[in-house]
């Protein structure tokens, strides 16, 4: 038995056009396979320039909006919304008594956007788990339009709020699924829709707790909506349908000589979401990987084109040394040194406990040969609160001159390179540095991934584009 899970991005349903064209994509698929899931995202910017709303950013920024005060702008960011949404529903729904309910549907959700709004205007603050109610209701509104554009197709489609089904911790903002539940609630309730003849609709994003309480999975994390959901499913095929031809070697912004890279094993491409591939949210591939299934990432707007495959295999013959090149911006360098850490055990270990007191996850972490020296790269935003923690850890060193001050190097970004040939062929490594040297960028601090199929760099904010294209030439050739 065959069953597909296929998820379509913000851009693939931007507006009717983009939905029509998901449906048609699904309208082949289904006959293909012996069952479909559809997972959807929130709507995003349509193709049309005209329209650039994307719904999780307008909702999110009312949310904060409203909490700092504002009384005026979730009001109308709700009339905008209601008229992206009704615009959407007549271009992609041929049935005028499922126009009626849907737009229905559409205007209760709105209403309750609007309560919660109010609600955190009065309070003047927005709690994680108010944003997660509020930042979810897009995929929550697009699903019910999606399955209206499906069944305009023939396709027997019911939209369904992953709140039902994906079962998640309470860690708003980003919820981690406990899969055991998830792989229970989702197994009872899709197989009653599977078996009904229906595509289940599903809403990428969001989960809630045992209890209930909605929650998101973090931005961008439809697409681990969709490896979760294919994982308590046992699907043989997930497909990740985006507005670019699948995985490039870069991100098309920064090079458009990018290419559309034809195969990664699950480890590259989980280094490349780690290291800020946005294609694809970080936690896509861990479910996939357990259960083998395979990943295709498409181009909604150029279906015929093979996209990217990502398979399990460790290994791929005949492929490039190198593959691609991402970046994480906005980092900071934070750097102990003192000639009294030389020897001295658990320096290291309480380096990390402090940083972990703060919540704060370690992109990249070097530590100098000669022991005088610890660095890490974390998220500017976190970067005072790590500063200050190492600080109060590290006091008695300091005081005794043991320790320098903790320093730190905020102008940073990390570009990462990917290829399963960086552990396997001789003089890899020394081609991105001397890439790097003939364009004169200097490099602040290096890290090798643990799976040695990357190495991470921190260069300069200002220069990090040109680091890009830089390395990026080194995948072409
Ligand atoms: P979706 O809404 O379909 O999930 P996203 O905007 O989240 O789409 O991700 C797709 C976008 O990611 C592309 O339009 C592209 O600009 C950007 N991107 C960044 N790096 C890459 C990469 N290496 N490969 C493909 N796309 C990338
Ligand atoms: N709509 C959500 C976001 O914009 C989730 C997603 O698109 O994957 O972050
Ligand atoms: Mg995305």
């Amino acid at each position: 038995m065959t069953l597909a899970v296929i998820k379509f991005g913000g851009t693939s349903v931007g507006d009717a056009r983009a939905m029509r064209q998901s449906a048609q994509i699904v309208r082949s698929a289904v006959e293909k396979f012996d069952h479909i899931i559809v997972v959807t995202s929130a709507m995003g910017k349509s193709p049309d320039p005209r329209d650039q709303v994307k719904v999780t950013d307008t909702l999110i920024n009312a949310a904060r909006s409203a909490a700092d005060g504002d009384g005026e702008f979730f009001h109308k960011a709700k009339r905008q919304l209601a008229d992206k949404h009704l615009t959407a529903i007549d271009g992609a729904v041929d049935n005028p008594e499922d126009r009626r309910r849907i737009a229905e549907e559409i205007d209760r959700l709105l209403d309750g956007f609007e309560t919660l709004c109010a609600s955190v205007r009065v309070l003047g603050e927005v709690t994680p788990r108010a944003l997660d109610a509020i930042s979810g209701l897009g995929e929550r509104i697009a699903a019910r339009i999606l399955a209206g554009a499906l069944r305009s197709v023939g396709v027997n489609a019911e939209s369904i709020d992953a709140t039902e089904i994906v079962v998640t911790d309470d860690r708003f903002q980003a919820a981690a699924p406990l899969m055991d539940e998830t792989r229970e609630r989702t197994h009872t309730v899709l197989h009653r829709m599977l078996d009904r003849g229906v595509v289940p609709v599903v809403t990428g994003f969001i989960g809630a707790t045992r209890t209930g309480v909605p929650t998101t999975l973090g931005r961008g994390g439809s697409d681990y909506s969709a490896s979760i959901i294919a994982a308590a499913m046992d699907a043989t095929d997930v497909f990740n349908y985006t507005d670019v031809n699948g995985v490039l070697s870069t991100d098309p912004r920064i090079a458009p000589d990018a290419r559309t890279i034809d195969r990664l094993t699950a480890q590259e491409m989980s280094e490349m979401a780690y290291y800020g591939a946005s294609v694809l949210h970080p936690m896509t591939i861990a479910p996939l990987i357990e259960r083998n299934i395979p990943l295709r990432v498409k181009n909604t707007f150029n279906p015929d084109h093979p996209g990217t495959l990502i398979v399990h295999d460790s290994y791929i013959e005949g492929a490039h040394a190198l593959k691609a090149v991402t970046t994480v911006r906005e980092v900071s360098v934070i750097t102990v040194t003192g000639r009294g850490m030389k020897g001295v055990p658990g320096i290291a270990a309480r380096t990390f406990t402090a940083v972990a007191r703060t919540g704060t996850s370690v992109l990249m972490f070097s530590q100098a040969s000669a022991e005088t020296n610890i660095c890490l790269v974390v998220p500017r935003a976190s970067t005072a609160r790590v500063k200050s923690e190492l600080q109060s850890e590290m006091a008695g060193e300091i005081s005794r001159h043991e320790i320098d001050e903790v320093t730190s190097f905020d102008e940073a970004s990390i570009i990462t390179v990917v290829g399963q040939g960086i552990s396997d062929t001789p003089g890899v490594s020394g081609r991105v540095f001397g890439a790097l040297g003939n364009a004169g960028i200097n490099v602040y601090a290096i890290a090798q991934g643990s799976s040695e199929c990357s190495i991470s760099m921190v260069v300069g904010d200002k220069v990090c584009d040109d680091a890009v294209r830089a390395v990026h030439q080194l995948t072409l050739h």
